[in-house]
């Protein structure tokens, strides 16, 4: 006969770290870190935009090798336009999706140029009209030149966040929710950048190198992968 499911359940473990830990860990990651930047070559906010909306799909090496000479000719949106969709084009071949975002960036100036001026907007809701503006570019453009407490989420912080269970989430949007919940202030404008490094460095997606992460005691990864230099027989006997 089969088993009556038991109606007793035991209360689920927030799989969160709480206050205390989540502190230590932004603590240790802000030490390893103490000034981070973005790994984007920019002069100003407008190349950062398109820096940043160029980067989706592509590494930020490839994009600082596509932007070098792109941005010494052309670092206003005036100037941009000047250059057309095929001059920009020229210079972005080398990454993925260049057609349509030589098309976004030449749309991006003309909206730029009609409606604020030739100035980078510091809203998200404004920065999101632009052409091929999504929220997480949104987001880099606000806590990288306008100094506000932003947390893009990105493939490296979904998956730092998860792991670690600092802000577990099944959607970017749902990790950006708590992160920006669970983010102490003073490691706000921060946590954007040491997430990140982590993610690429450390935490990185197939074998994360838990021997050597600073944060190893405080997450909550179960398959930390164990350090490759260690023999197994200095694990001790089996059983
Ligand atoms: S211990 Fe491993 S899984 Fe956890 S954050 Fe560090 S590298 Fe990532």
């Amino acid at each position: 006969m089969a088993k009556t499911p038991t109606k007793t359940r035991r209360k689920r473990r927030s799989p969160t770290l709480g206050p205390e830990k989540t502190a230590q860990l932004y603590a240790a990651l802000a030490e390893d870190r103490p000034a981070p930047e973005t790994e984007l070559n920019y002069h100003n906010p407008f190349t950062l935009v398109v820096a940043v909306a160029l980067s989706a799909q592509a590494t930020d090496v490839g994009v600082n090798k596509a932007t070098k000479k792109l941005f010494e000719i052309a670092d206003t949106p005036e100037a941009m336009l000047a250059l057309g969709e095929e001059g920009v084009a020229d210079h972005i071949k080398t990454i993925g999706l260049w057609r349509n975002k030589a098309k976004n960036v030449i749309a991006l100036c003309e909206l730029l140029i009609e409606e604020f001026g030739g100035e980078v907007p510091q809203t998200r809701d404004e920065l999101t009209r632009l052409p091929g503006v999504g929220r997480k570019t949104a987001n880099v453009v606000l806590n990288e030149a306008f100094g506000q407490p932003t947390i893009a989420v990105d493939t490296h912080i979904f998956r730092v966040s998860n792991r670690t269970g600092l802000a577990p989430g099944k959607t970017p949007d749902e990790v950006e929710d708590q992160l920006e919940r669970v983010t102490p202030d003073e490691f706000k404008k921060g946590a954007h950048h040491w997430l990140i490094l982590h993610g690429r460095y450390v935490c990185v997606a197939r074998k994360p190198k838990c021997w050597l992460c600073t944060i190893s005691d405080i997450c909550k990864f179960k398959d930390k992968t164990p350090d490759p230099a260690r023999k197994e027989s200095d694990l001790g006997p089996k059983g």
